[in-house]
């Protein structure tokens, strides 16, 4: 039981006019809106899940985002169970029973058993995916060579243009449905109680966060740890906030509303992120969805805390491979895409061999920590801030994640006093400033034809 979030009075954090409500004694409804409103959601959809969809609905509220909204009778034993499984208030590394003596463990990088540089053998799939289509290959793999019979993981939202939606893929071309990142609000796990109850064993593909949560059930449930042989991960530096992506479209002079289809990246590497509208498509380039460096990313604040963008939980993760973290606009054009892979469990190691060996994967050449720190040094920054930037939302009072396994005190130990400090500090200002708070979930008006 999470005793903290039982002891926690209904008082909201300050909004952004500093302004704090006391309602009383927290609500089984206050304390799951307390992780929204403390910017810790990730939106991965498990505590609909867990409290079933006649209880808790995670669908998009009014400030754009997907969000848990109450519905229902909501009772605090079943709140005690979202505390236990939810990414925003638990994560946890490699459980210990994966880890052996085979494995090496990077202070930055965590457990791993082989690094690599890889690619989708087949050249469709590598076209298609988000870098070299390697989750996908590893997908379609699984299916083909009956190792599951089933795949989690997400596809283009059919309803919310710009968002992911959950998706259960049980062939190739299902898989393939779901090609490509997805930089929007994309809800995984919204239904995987449902899929446990199929009793068929199934690989999982989500974003740390995602597989952080399915861990953490996994925990509470048995049923995870039989029917769940593979978790995959991208590496994940974090999404776009909504309304970033919806003034992203209005630079490009396109009215949100409007918006069709959003196809991030893919075809290529990153490859052009593609707008979807009735009068037609428009084009623009990684960059200028993003910014030109780390310092312009727009980010939820669940990800500016995140203490695993790695996929630390996972079996196997995949990352992109631009020296510095951001791809170039001159090197765009006719880059076919290579994944940077780390195989972590011994799960993870014999699916990455016998993918290659049976010609679903073309293993390039191993790599290094030190160029996975290349491909990636948001995350190594991240990795060092993290707990530093926990003792801030403890000075003010916050929920702060448990965490395991992930040697967040040691890296910040690492790290100069002072640079500890400004960590810790700017995080006390940014709630300060309602940076890290968001209102109350509110189902949004659905929109009205002709409005
Ligand atoms: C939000 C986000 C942030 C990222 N940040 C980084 C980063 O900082 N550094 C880095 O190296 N790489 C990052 N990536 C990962 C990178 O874009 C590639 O996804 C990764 O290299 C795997 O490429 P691939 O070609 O093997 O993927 P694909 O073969 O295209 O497969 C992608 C798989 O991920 C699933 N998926 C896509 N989007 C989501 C989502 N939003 N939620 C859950 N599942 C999803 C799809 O269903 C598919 O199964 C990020 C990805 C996402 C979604």
């Amino acid at each position: 039981m999470c005793h903290y979030a039982r002891a926690m009075t209904g008082r909201t954090p300050p909004d952004e006019t500093g302004t704090e409500r006391d309602a009383g004694p927290a609500t089984p409804a206050d304390r799951l809106h307390a992780i929204v409103e403390q910017g810790l959601c990730t939106g991965c959809g498990i505590c609909q899940s867990v409290a079933g969809s006649e209880v808790v609905r995670v669908q998009k509220v009014v400030n754009g985002y997907e969000r848990p909204v109450v519905v229902g009778d909501l009772d605090h034993a079943t709140v005690d169970r979202i505390y236990e499984v939810c990414p925003g208030t638990r994560v946890e590394g490699l459980p210990d029973r994966l880890v052996d003596d085979a494995t090496h463990v990077d202070p930055v990088w965590g457990p791993w058993r082989r690094i690599v540089r890889a690619w989708a053998a087949d050249p469709v799939v590598r076209h298609e995916g988000s870098t070299g289509g390697v989750l996908t290959a590893l997908a379609i793999y699984l299916l083909e060579s009956g190792r599951v019979d089933l795949v989690l993981h997400a596809r283009p939202s059919t309803t919310e243009p710009t968002f992911g939606e959950s998706h259960l893929s049980a062939t190739p071309a299902d898989v393939m449905a779901g090609v490509g990142a997805r930089y929007g609000p994309t809800a995984p796990l919204v239904g995987v109680d449902e899929v446990l109850g199929m009793g068929r064993p199934f690989a999982f593909v989500g974003k740390p966060c995602d597989v952080a949560a399915l861990r953490n059930l996994g925990r509470l449930d048995q049923r995870v740890d039989r029917l769940v042989p593979y978790m995959l991960a991208p590496v994940c530096g974090g999404y776009m906030p909504p309304a970033a992506t919806a003034a992203f479209l209005e630079r490009m002079g396109i009215d949100p509303s409007e918006v069709t289809g959003l196809r991030y990246r893919g075809r290529g590497c990153p490859g052009p992120t593609r707008i979807e509208t009735a009068d037609g498509s428009t084009e623009a380039h990684y960059l200028d969805f993003w910014g030109e460096d780390e310092s312009m990313w727009m980010l939820p604040w669940r990800c500016k805390v995140c203490p695993d963008g790695i996929g630390e939980a996972a079996d196997l993760a995949a990352a992109d491979t631009w020296p510095g973290g951001s791809p170039t606009r001159e090197g765009s054009d006719d880059d076919p895409g290579t994944n940077a892979v780390l195989a972590r469990s011994a799960a993870g190691l014999e699916l990455l061999e016998a993918a290659e060996r049976d010609g679903a994967l073309v293993i390039e050449r191993d790599a290094t920590i030190d160029e996975m720190s290349d491909y990636q040094p948001h995350q190594v920054r991240k990795k060092h801030a993290v707990a530093s930037r926990y003792l801030g939302m403890a000075d003010e009072g916050r929920i702060v994640p448990a965490t395991a396994r992930l040697r967040l005190d040691e890296l910040a130990a690492a790290m100069p006093a002072d640079e500890q400090a400004r960590q810790r500090d700017g995080t006390r200002v940014r709630i300060g400033r309602g940076k890290a708070t968001e209102p109350r979930p509110e189902a949004a008006r659905p929109e009205v034809q002709g409005e």
